[in-house]
């Protein structure tokens, strides 16, 4: 039990690192790829506007610098005469609003760029977004109109200009900043690419991988049930062994004592005196020594049968008189006080039998029906035949049998008392002797039982 305990524990560990380690490879490699994408369109996209500029001779913003040319002038004009420092706020966000929308909406990149990219075969789906942050006004002096806190920050350092200067969503890029001057005014603009078919895109990248890691997975975790199955299999298996060694030594311990107990009685001179006395005892002896020599031919059998096919030897029986015949001899040969009663509608039914066999199989079941008893037995035995089967059903008003124990009871070894395992005597092999020999006649058996109430056996083979 601890042995399968730390197998489930240690399985389930590896199988949690496994996953683990696949989780933390998928997210790198989904990384990678994010980062992978982002430099491949930044680089696709600045190569764009190159491409644009010699192309068509022209940025996109030809109709963005025509109007802010003419608005800047007049708007330097407006900011100068403020009266007051109210005037002057007012008319400094007018301007600044009044530049972002003309930049916003007059410039022609959207077609330009958009056939870029399906020339160049790659995802046509994108939005851009241009962002405004540094906004001068020039005439006898310069006046600063807005600056964003990310371009004061990365105005020293060239290099860092190619930073963008405002957040940026997961699935857009950076392409570049612009800088834009006419005769009153210098602006500085970002601009950005959000390319909705991103994730689509990384995901396709990342597919292979995704669908290796979960195959090895699965793999993985299929194996160790398979592992933790057998493992089960062979514990409950040792188990049965274990339990068949205690019985079977119980089983020939008890006929060997009664010998010996026999044998050291014949030595007293008041038994050798009594004839009487003296044939009981050599009858004790008899007997003791037939139901020993039965277990040890049962285990040979049974040990013989794992080697080498059932060799039956068949011959045609009226199964009703057969049948008649095994159940007399059970009731002479002491069938413990159980009243048993027989009911067969044959009429004359032929079946090809191995008769000893058989007779071991009707047998087992009867003086089952006999032992798993707690009250005075009472047993029926019925047997019909349609066209093609027999069918013969041994029932008893026994201890019954739990659904759970019903699934094994034909198995070599099962005992479904191991809790009690002396209070009924058994080596666990009568069940799996009727089995098998059923099926060797071609046939197979059944139970159906109720706890407490009773149990029904079927035997059916095939008719003459
Ligand atoms: P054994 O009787 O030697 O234990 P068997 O193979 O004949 O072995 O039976 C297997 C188990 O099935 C028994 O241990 C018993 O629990 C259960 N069993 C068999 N026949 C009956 C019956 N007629 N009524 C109740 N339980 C039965």
């Amino acid at each position: 039990m601890k042995k399968r305990n730390t197998v489930l524990i240690l399985g389930i560990a590896s199988i949690a690192v496994l996953v683990s380690v696949q989780v933390y490879i998928i997210i790198g490699i989904w990384k990678q790829q994010n980062e992978l994408f982002s430099v491949r369109y930044t680089n696709r996209s600045r190569e764009a506007f190159d491409y644009i500029r010699s192309s068509y001779s022209t940025d996109g913003f030809d109709t963005v610098r025509f109007l802010l040319n003419d608005f800047s002038a007049k708007a330097y004009q407006s900011i100068k005469s403020a009266p007051t420092p109210e005037e002057f706020s007012n008319t400094r966000q007018y301007i600044f609003n009044y530049f972002r929308n003309v930049v916003d909406k007059e410039q022609d990149l959207s077609g330009l760029l958009s056939s870029y990219f399906s020339m160049r075969g790659m995802a046509s789906n994108f939005r851009y977004r241009i962002v405004v942050n540094n906004l001068e006004l020039i005439g006898t002096d310069t006046l600063v109109i807005f600056r964003s806190e990310n371009f004061i920050n990365r105005r020293p350092g060239e290099r860092r200009r190619m930073q963008p200067s405002s957040e940026i969503s997961s699935s857009e890029v950076f392409i570049n900043f612009f800088r834009m001057e006419g005769d009153h005014y210098r602006m500085m603009i970002d601009f950005y690419i959000d390319f909705s078919d991103k994730q689509k895109y990384i995901l396709k990248e990342t597919a292979a991988t995704l669908g290796l890691s979960t195959a090895s997975i699965l793999l993985v975790g299929i194996m160790f049930l398979v592992t933790f199955r057998n493992l089960r299999e062979e514990k409950r298996l040792s188990n049965l062994k274990t339990d068949f060694i205690n019985n079977m030594t119980h089983e020939l311990k008890t006929p060997l004592a009664t010998i010996t107990v026999a044998g050291k009685t014949l030595e007293l001179p008041v038994v050798r005196a009594n004839d009487e006395k003296i044939l009981e005892t050599a009858k004790m002896i008899g007997k003791q020594s037939v139901h020993l020599n039965q277990l040890i031919n049962m285990i040979l059998e049974i040990s013989m049968w794992e080697r080498t096919q059932f060799q039956l030897d068949k011959k045609k029986v009226d199964i009703e008189e057969f049948l008649s015949d095994v159940v007399s001899t059970f009731k002479a040969g002491g069938g413990n006080g159980a009243s048993i009663s027989q009911k067969y509608s044959l009429r004359g039914t032929q079946a090809d039998i191995d008769v000893v066999y058989f007779t071991t199989l009707l047998n087992n079941l009867l003086s089952n029906a006999v032992k798993y008893s707690v009250k005075e037995p009472v047993i029926s035995i019925e047997g019909e035949a349609d066209e093609g089967r027999i069918a013969i059903s041994i029932s008893d008003n026994g201890i019954g049998i739990s659904k759970v124990d019903q699934k094994h009871i034909f198995d070599k070894f099962y005992r479904a008392s191991t809790g009690n395992i002396h209070k009924f005597k058994g080596l666990g092999l009568g069940l799996y002797y009727v089995r098998k020999i059923a099926e060797a006649h071609g046939g197979d058996v059944s139970v159906s039982s109720r706890p407490g109430k009773g149990s029904t056996f079927t035997i059916t083979i095939p008719r003459c």
